[in-house]
């Protein structure tokens, strides 16, 4: 693969899963690349999320068929990054998801959301108590009211396809600047960057992609670009290393046990540890406590005995990128021609999409209209940084 233009400078603001990605892609391309992060690379959103791959609470339908997109494309791209086409190397793990409900409003709610999801097409299905029990044994399910399972979701390790996509980079003879702040860019008149300010000096490139997560807003203002987010805080505790809980089914969504208590989800990473969340994806959660971990340890304990014995691990909150409708802004900036933003929530499931078309939109420009249209950071324009802050919930904000 070679571009079509030459090989470029290219400078990718951002080693979280996206950014790395989105390097290595490009660098395959023939992209002279640099990778910059102002911490170590992963330390983003990608260290602290629940890295869960799916399509279920994605609306619309063309969000859905996006993440779907994304979903088909991850065992290419694990095996393509991974160590020797390996994709346990990055703890690509399939089975899927159970979840289920035992008060009755909930589980309408549920059967709705199946309903919905198979008109979509997604395998996803209603099952009953006996059935999940079968299907993930390790589980101690209660009253069930309504269950379901959806075969074809998975997880990942995010910090592993970071630490996949630099040794991949560097065997190409890319720069990875790790503990490297960018401060600033240096700009023609038609806004184009030129060169970016770091805190270890300045750097030249032909295009910069901003994929800096919840720091995006700030690089982008950098180049006068607005990339309006909502603040998301999330919080995922951890557990000491475990043998294997969760045989079958990787993700675990279990009842709330009262208004107070909500959902929590669980899954076990490829080191062991187990990772419980509270409510749901884009819960906004910011006790980061021992106590707090203690006690979400102690409710999923009810649901899975196997963890009798556990030790919680308080893990700081983790900030989401949150783009401030809830969806991706990806593509090139009217006030600075040449930034790429890379934006997203859902960004685990999303990356080996939006990576691909990042780094075709850049090694090409040929727009990927057809997919990425919708998600333009132009539909920002406008925005003041006093409506962010008064911003509600992301997708009620409503802005497309
Ligand atoms: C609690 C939680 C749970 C989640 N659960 C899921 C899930 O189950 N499934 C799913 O698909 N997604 C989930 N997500 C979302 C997903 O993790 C993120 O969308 C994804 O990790 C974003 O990756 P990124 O590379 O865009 O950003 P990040 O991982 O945040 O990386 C951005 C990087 O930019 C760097 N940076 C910032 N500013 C600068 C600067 N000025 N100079 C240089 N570097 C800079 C940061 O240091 C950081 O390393 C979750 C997120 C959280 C927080």
């Amino acid at each position: 693969m070679t571009t079509t233009e030459g090989a470029r400078r290219v400078a990718v603001v951002g080693a979280g899963i996206l950014g790395a990605s989105i390097a290595w892609r490009l660098a395959r391309r023939g992209v002279r690349v640099v990778l910059v992060d102002k911490g170590g690379a992963g330390h983003g959103a990608s260290s602290h999320s629940f890295a869960w791959i799916n399509a279920g609470g994605k609306e619309p339908i063309g969000y859905h068929n996006l993440n779907r997109r994304s979903m088909e494309m991850w065992p290419r791209f694990a095996a393509a990054v991974g160590d020797c086409g390996d994709p346990d190397s990055v703890g690509l793990r399939w089975g899927g998801k159970v979840s289920w409900e035992s008060n009755t409003a909930a589980a309408k709610a549920l059967a709705d959301r199946v309903r919905l999801l198979q008109s979509w097409g997604y395998p996803t299905r209603l099952i009953d108590a006996c059935e999940l029990k079968r299907l993930e044994p390790a589980l101690d399910v209660g009253d069930v009211t309504a269950a379901e399972y959806s075969p074809n979701e998975g997880q990942v390790e995010p910090q592993m396809v970071v630490d996949a996509c630099l040794r991949r980079l560097r065997e190409l003879g890319c720069d990875v600047l790790e503990y490297t702040e960018v401060t600033g860019f240096e700009q023609s008149d038609d806004g184009r960057v030129h060169v970016l300010g770091t805190s270890s000096g300045d750097l030249e490139a032909d295009v910069v992609v901003a994929a800096a997560g919840a720091g995006t807003t700030h690089i982008a203002a950098l180049a006068g670009v607005s990339v309006p987010q909502a603040r998301s805080p999330g919080v995922v505790v951890r557990t000491n290393p475990l043998p294997r809980l969760l045989g079958n089914v990787p993700v675990v969504y279990a009842p709330a046990l009262d208004p107070a208590r909500p959902e929590i989800h669980m899954r076990q990473c490829a080191d062991g540890r187990m990772m419980i969340g509270e409510g749901d994806q884009e819960s906004l959660a910011e006790d980061d406590t021992q106590a707090h971990a203690d006690e979400l340890l102690e409710r999923a304990c009810r649901y899975l005995p196997g963890l009798a014995g556990a030790r919680a691990v308080p893990v700081p909150v983790g900030w989401r990128p949150m783009p401030l409708d809830g969806y991706p802004a990806m593509g090139f900036a009217s006030e600075a021609p040449n930034l790429y933003v890379a934006i997203t929530h859902s960004g685990v499931t999303l990356t080996p999409v939006l990576s691909q078309l990042a780094a075709q939109e850049v090694c090409d420009r040929t727009p990927a209209d057809a997919v990425l249209g919708p998600y333009r950071p132009q539909r920002f324009d406008g925005i003041t940084l006093d409506e962010v802050a008064s911003a509600p919930n992301p997708r009620m904000a409503k802005l497309r």
